[in-house]
């Protein structure tokens, strides 16, 4: 069992909550680009500070890679949570150490202390059993709301749990959980998913692990050319991944043998290269030669959509196309249009991945589904049916 935030004893003691606090800084000013890492953690701050407990904050920011990184440092992100929270937020300028164990110690009941960068220092990335002591004994309970970095096994994320009396999930993690749990295990039917984005390789894995649970795998993006030239269609020029055609292949195989629906593109939006300003021409299969896929064709569009229109559950990775390009972004609003209509009559849709995350909430469609994976990577491991190292180390039985 994993205990909510709501179940431990917070009062009066100090909490250490590993937040996802990795947000964009500018590049000149170092001011946060965008705040909504930090406000998707306030609900868990805010329930420790009520229940009298003096908040110890702790993330990585970037990949400093052990060394300290003056524009990887946590200071300007203290600054926006302070406003956020509406309270001072005392800042520590290092993780671990006596100054740190200091200012914990002098923390009273209600105040919040965030700590500098933890990735200035290696042993947070090795796990190191010392440097996770140290974190630690910072605090008298932990709490774990990043859930993005919960497929790392590192020092704030798995060392230093076991150390700590009391430990449970933030609020963000939980929903995460909540969401992602029913698309392996439960799932209303019909249930759809929807894979698209750059590389068979990068979701070959999630592919595999959806296909014997889902209804239908419907395929978009630059993913889909590599299974046209496995069912050998003509893809012109379009992306293939050469090395990974036999691995389609095999899940095109292992689709007809499970007897799920997998739906490849009908048509395409081409053009000669891959960028704006050129002439598009929108074509059904063979793809010509000399033309390139970038996106999926309003046939394609309009048969996926009506396949979402007939669904309980829908998961949804990667976009259909090169959507940053105006030219070839309607296949992906399509599906991100679907989902919403989808939710709206009532199916669970969740959207995972950090390009079609940002894609709905490019569209302002975010609030339009169920839920958008804040985890990138976290929630396609999740998906592919392996098991987080930092959410298992929450789990008391385990
Ligand atoms: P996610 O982050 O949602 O998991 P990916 O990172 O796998 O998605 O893929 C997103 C990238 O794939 C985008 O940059 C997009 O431009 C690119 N992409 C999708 N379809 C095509 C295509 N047909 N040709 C070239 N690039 C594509
Ligand atoms: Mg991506």
């Amino acid at each position: 069992m994993i205990r909510s935030i709501e179940q431990l004893d917070l009062a009066g003691k100090r909490v250490f909550v590993r937040v996802d606090f990795n947000v964009p800084l500018d590049k000149k000013t170092a001011a946060v680009k965008d705040d909504s890492r930090i406000r998707a953690s306030l609900p868990t701050i805010r329930h420790a500070l009520g229940k009298k407990a003096k908040v110890i904050l702790a993330s990585h920011l970037g990949r400093p890679d052990g060394k300290v990184v003056p524009e990887l440092s946590l200071e300007n992100v203290g600054a926006r949570l302070s406003q956020l929270l509406g309270q001072d937020v005392i800042f520590a300028d290092d993780c671990v150490g006596d100054g740190v164990r200091k200012l914990a110690g002098d923390l009273r009941e209600g105040q919040v202390l965030l700590l500098e960068n933890l990735r200035f220092h290696p042993e947070e990335e090795k796990n190191d059993d010392e440097f996770a002591r140290q974190l630690a004994a910072l605090a008298e309970a932990y709490v774990n709301d990043a859930f993005g970095t919960a497929h790392r096994a590192h020092a704030s994320t798995v060392g230093m749990v076991k150390h700590v009396p009391q430990r449970g999930a933030g609020f963000l993690m939980l929903s995460e959980l909540k969401h992602l749990q029913p698309l392996l295990k439960g799932a209303r039917r019909p249930y759809v998913a929807i894979l698209g984005g750059a590389k068979v390789s990068d979701k070959i894995k999630v592919i595999d692990n959806l296909m014997t649970r889902v209804d239908a795998l419907l395929i978009g993006g630059a993913m889909a050319y590599t299974f046209m030239s496995a069912r050998g269609i003509g893809v012109g020029s379009s992306r293939v991944e050469k090395d990974k055609v036999e691995v389609a292949r095999r899940a095109l195989e292992k689709a007809k043998q499970s007897r799920v629906e997998l739906l490849l593109p009908v048509d395409h939006v081409v053009a000669r290269e891959p960028k704006g300003g050129v002439d598009t021409r929108t074509v059904d299969d063979p793809i010509p030669e000399g033309f390139m896929g970038l996106d999926i064709g309003p046939k394609t569009a309009a048969s996926y959509v009506e396949r979402i229109g007939r669904t309980a559950t829908v998961f949804w990775n990667g976009p259909m196309g090169m959507f940053e390009v105006s030219e070839y972004a309607a296949g992906t609003r399509a599906i991100a249009q679907a989902l919403a209509h989808a939710t709206a009559r009532g199916a669970m849709t969740v959207v995972g991945g950090g390009d079609s995350a940002a894609a709905v909430v490019e569209m302002g469609l975010a609030d339009q589904v169920t839920h958008v994976s804040t985890g990138g990577g976290a929630s396609l491991e999740f998906l592919e049916g392996r098991e987080l190292p930092g959410v298992k180390v929450l789990d008391d039985q385990a």
